[in-house]
């Protein structure tokens, strides 16, 4: 183990946006860098040209932004490994793969596609459990192990096309602690011959991934558990390096699997389900496709932080709020779980409403004025704060205070049938309508308050018990059985519109029974 400060990288491909998942590799690294006064490096792994998408880059950027993962090292900051794109590295990356092929840990290969393809045909024919290039098979194919020197040179010389395969030794064991799986054992004959150089000139994954690492000082290579299967490869390739002393530790991340546990999640589950799996909104550029965002679903993104920060990880207490400095604080990856870890929309949710409970009520009230206006609702700042204190306690997302609250600009035009047959009776009709002649006599301030004491002296006078009108009162109110306190909703409405409502009640509701 070595003293060396932290340094962590996040290294996505720009291959479309940035998933939950994605997300989360990126928040545990920083977590971790931030905790151990580190480093964290984003470098974009952008070698596989066909792969590349438009806006996948600026996607990535701003979703890391929004969520406050800042980044010390990466192409917008510079530093003093730049360029941290790796298209832009690409000539950098052939001389360790000719410095492996000059000392016999790798060679030129230059079959064609066809004469791979038969290869993969006899090897299946014959009943081989994994076709591949491999200590066996690369001895039956042209490459610089099977040709002569002089062939080798000629081909290349000719400007043939070829690849660098890394030449994996049989009989090797590979070791490694993973912080998270402790010790993975594999034997080098369970890996393939894998391409380093592609016939275009560039690296691949692998042969990038692991020469940026080196030279940039990664000590710690934190990602998502389906790069776990390339470890072994990679462990191998600082050891043909020499780099093995100076190897970072591997963190693999646990999946996130589908909400029902079963399988890994997909934006399928997503479109499915109707919920977001992506930071921010994203439409495909060459499809047209359209994802959604946790962003323009209205999830705060010190609550979506949250929420992915538990996703395969735990406190190891009760607790389950934490803002981002109290994450820094108590992370480890001790406490991350091998277990794949289930997306629950719901507990995002639940994450969302207990941050919306907890923001002070003057930025709930500027958030929400603007998307009142959004819907053509006029309102004053004191009426949304008002709004904001009748339902704060009952929404999970901003924009449902505008949806929620909807009921008090529209005056009921139906009334839920069911309860009205069940609540509009003789006792209610004489409450609402002894209720609404006291409120016209009524010249106090309208608050909740003096409302409920107006209506308690009302029921005292009728000799009417008040839990038992409350629903109809509601119902003539409202239309509906249920809502939030009725009250400060009176008060909100104002006197002349309570008294219209129980007046349309009381007019109307008598014809609606009839017709039952
Ligand atoms: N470019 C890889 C990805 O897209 C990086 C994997 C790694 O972190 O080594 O996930």
């Amino acid at each position: 183990m070595n003293n060396k400060p932290v340094r962590v990288r996040f290294a996505p491909s720009p291959t479309g946006p940035l998933h939950a998942g994605g997300v989360r590799t990126a928040l545990y690294n920083y977590l971790f860098a931030r905790q151990q006064g580190g480093q964290m490096l984003l470098r974009i792994e952008d070698t596989d040209q066909n792969r590349y998408v438009p806006g996948a880059e600026e996607y990535i950027l701003e979703a890391l932004q929004w969520l406050g993962i800042t980044i010390d090292e990466g192409p917008q900051q510079g530093g003093p490994h730049a360029p941290y794109r790796q298209s832009e590295r690409k000539e950098m990356y052939r001389e360790y793969a000719e410095r492996l092929v000059a000392e016999g840990k790798a060679y030129y290969a230059f079959d064609t596609a066809e004469e791979l393809d038969a290869m993969r045909k006899r090897l299946e024919a014959a009943k081989v459990a994994a076709a591949q290039y491999n200590a066996i098979t690369r001895m039956e194919m042209t490459n610089s192990l099977t040709l002569s020197a002089e062939e080798t040179k000629s081909r290349l010389e000719s400007g043939e096309a070829y690849v660098i395969r890394m030449k994996i030794m049989p009989k090797e064991d590979i070791r490694f602690n993973d912080l998270i799986r402790g010790w993975v054992v594999v034997h080098s004959s369970q890996i393939d011959d894998k391409v380093l150089l592609k016939s275009d000139g560039m690296p691949t994954y692998h042969l990038a991934n692991i020469v940026d690492d080196h030279l940039m000082g990664i000590t710690h290579v934190i990602r998502g558990e389906e790069w776990l299967p390339s470890a072994p490869l990679h462990v191998l390739l600082y050891r043909y390096l020499g780099w093995e002393s100076t190897m970072p530790q591997f963190a693999h991340l646990p999946l996130l699997l589908k909400p029902d546990g079963n399988g890994k999640l997909s934006k399928r589950d997503a479109d499915l389900g109707g919920f977001p799996i992506f930071p921010l909104e994203w439409t495909d550029p060459n499809t047209g496709d359209k994802a959604k965002g946790f962003r323009e679903e209205g999830y705060f993104a010190d609550a979506t932080a949250n929420f992915l920060a538990l996703l395969g990880w735990n406190a190891g207490t009760e607790q389950e709020l934490f803002n981002m400095e109290e994450l820094i604080a108590a992370f480890s990856f001790e406490r991350v779980h091998k277990a794949g870890a289930r997306f629950d929309i719901q507990k995002a949710n639940w994450f969302n409403q207990q941050y919306l409970k907890n923001l002070d009520d003057a930025r709930l009230i500027a958030q929400a004025k603007p998307l009142f206006e959004k819907q053509k609702i006029n309102v004053t700042d004191e009426q949304v704060a008002q709004i904001v204190f009748l339902l704060k306690d009952r929404v999970h997302f901003v924009k449902e205070i505008v949806s929620e609250s909807s009921f008090l600009f529209n005056t009921p035009e139906t009334y839920d049938q069911e309860l009205v047959l069940k609540k509009w009776d003789e006792q209610a009709v004489s409450a609402i309508s002894g209720f609404k002649d006291s409120l016209v006599a009524f010249e106090g301030e309208f608050t909740a308050h003096n409302i409920k004491e107006n209506l308690a002296a009302t029921m005292e006078t009728l000799g009417i018990k008040m839990g038992k009108i409350m629903q109809a009162l509601r119902l003539a109110l409202t239309g509906e059985g249920h809502g939030p306190d009725l009250m400060v909703t009176m008060e909100i409405l104002g006197k002349d519109e309570v008294i219209t409502r129980l007046d349309n009640a009381l007019t109307r509701l008598p014809a609606q029974i009839r017709l039952a």
